[in-house]
């Protein structure tokens, strides 16, 4: 599934952030693109970042929990020790940090080399229509509604900026 493989590259150093590509020798502009101020790594990008952490805190709220923004694997570690959430909702979870992770690197590569910017609620947007069209299958897909709304509240998000997804 495209969403964890790049989830699994982030976690293995595989995608080709700045600070990555440096280690091979090549060199790009090192500023984060999301925004514009810290040094590009996995770990900024994914999710001590502060525009990437926005966009995780509009869909999981919960995160706001955090004293410091968390990287992935602190992420990951939370919802595993996390009591208050079973089976289908840590799953659940874990598919929302995948696909905002894919859709940030997304944006990363629009901003860095297509100079197109999208703004953190069209983003929103776009990682709320995703999870839908993925998680409408699900079984349990009234409980997620319930338990995660902003996930969801994000798809009816309308404005006219930067829009490269059909509106339904
Ligand atoms: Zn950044």
């Amino acid at each position: 599934m495209r969403y964890s493989s790049y989830t699994w590259l982030a976690i293995n150093e595989g995608l080709k952030s700045a600070e990555n590509l440096a280690l091979r020798g090549i060199l790009i502009t090192p500023a984060c693109y999301l925004c514009q101020n810290e040094d590009e790594s996995s770990s900024h990008m994914f999710f001590q970042c502060p525009f990437s952490f926005s966009i995780l805190h509009s869909l999981l709220p919960d995160v706001r929990g955090f004293l410091l923004r968390p990287n992935l694997l602190q992420l990951f570690e939370h919802f595993e020790d996390c009591q208050s959430i079973e089976g289908a909702e840590c799953n659940f979870c874990y598919f929302v940090i995948c696909c905002t992770l894919y859709f940030l690197w997304r944006e990363r590569n629009d901003r860095r080399y297509g100079g197109k910017y999208s703004t953190i609620h069209t983003l929103c947007h776009k990682i709320s229509m995703a999870i839908t069209a993925k998680v409408s299958k699900w079984k349990y897909f009234d409980k997620l509604q319930k338990a995660f709304p902003n996930c969801f509240f994000w798809r009816n998000y309308h404005q006219a900026e930067n829009f490269d997804i059909p509106r339904q």
